[in-house]
């Protein structure tokens, strides 16, 4: 399965995909987990993102496409994939759209995870407690909505515009939204079930 997570920060959608890149055998490719290791590692790439994620910006285009077109050519995504975090707007929509065309992989499935922005404000709060991450202020994590708004929502629309979108409620537990998700690619995939 090759598969884009879409969802606002802190809708859930990091939690999620770990269990289903377990359940489906496909590596989970988070782009912010790229970038924050880079960070950790004090790399070149690590410098010169370090300051626009604390800021809760986006990195440029041109950045993050090299960074996904070298992770996808590892060995472990030729069976599928399962994207996390990109892509982030409309021209690294189309950006992926062409590269994975080039290589005959194109995306099956964009599963969109909606939670309302109260209930994200309130889980970025625990979760910066529990992992104290620079971007996860109040400020910074508004600012980040805002531009999830403005610039992610859009990439739904052009998912769906290719028929391959399916929206889930992030909201309840963990377990009752990873059955929701479940439910619907099984039926995406077997529709005579
Ligand atoms: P995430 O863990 O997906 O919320 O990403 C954390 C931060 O990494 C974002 O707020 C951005 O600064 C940066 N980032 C991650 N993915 C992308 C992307 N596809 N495009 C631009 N910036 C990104």
């Amino acid at each position: 399965m090759r598969i884009v997570l879409l969802g606002a920060p802190g809708s859930g959608k990091g939690t999620q995909a770990k269990l289903l890149s377990k359940q489906l055998n496909i590596p989970h490719i988070s782009t912010g987990d790229l970038l924050r290791a880079a960070v950790a590692a004090g790399s070149e790439l690590g410098m010169q993102v370090k300051e626009i994620m604390a800021a809760g910006h986006l990195v440029s285009d041109d950045i993050m496409l090299g960074l996904i077109e070298e992770r996808l050519g590892h060995d472990d995504a030729s069976g599928g994939f399962l994207l996390d975090g990109y892509p982030r707007n409309l021209i690294q929509a189309k950006a992926l759209d062409e590269l994975l065309d080039r290589i005959g992989m194109p995306v099956e499935e964009a599963v969109d995870i909606a939670v309302d922005n109260e209930q994200i404000i309130t889980r970025i709060a625990k979760r910066a407690e529990l992992e104290g991450r620079s971007d996860d202020t109040e400020e910074v994590v508004r600012r980040r909505l805002q531009i999830y708004e403005e610039q992610t929502a859009p990439v739904s629309a052009h998912y769906n515009q290719h028929g391959i979108l399916t929206q889930i409620l992030g909201e309840g537990s963990i377990e009752e939204v990873y059955a929701r998700i479940n439910g619907a690619l099984k039926q995406t995939n077997d529709p005579a079930s």
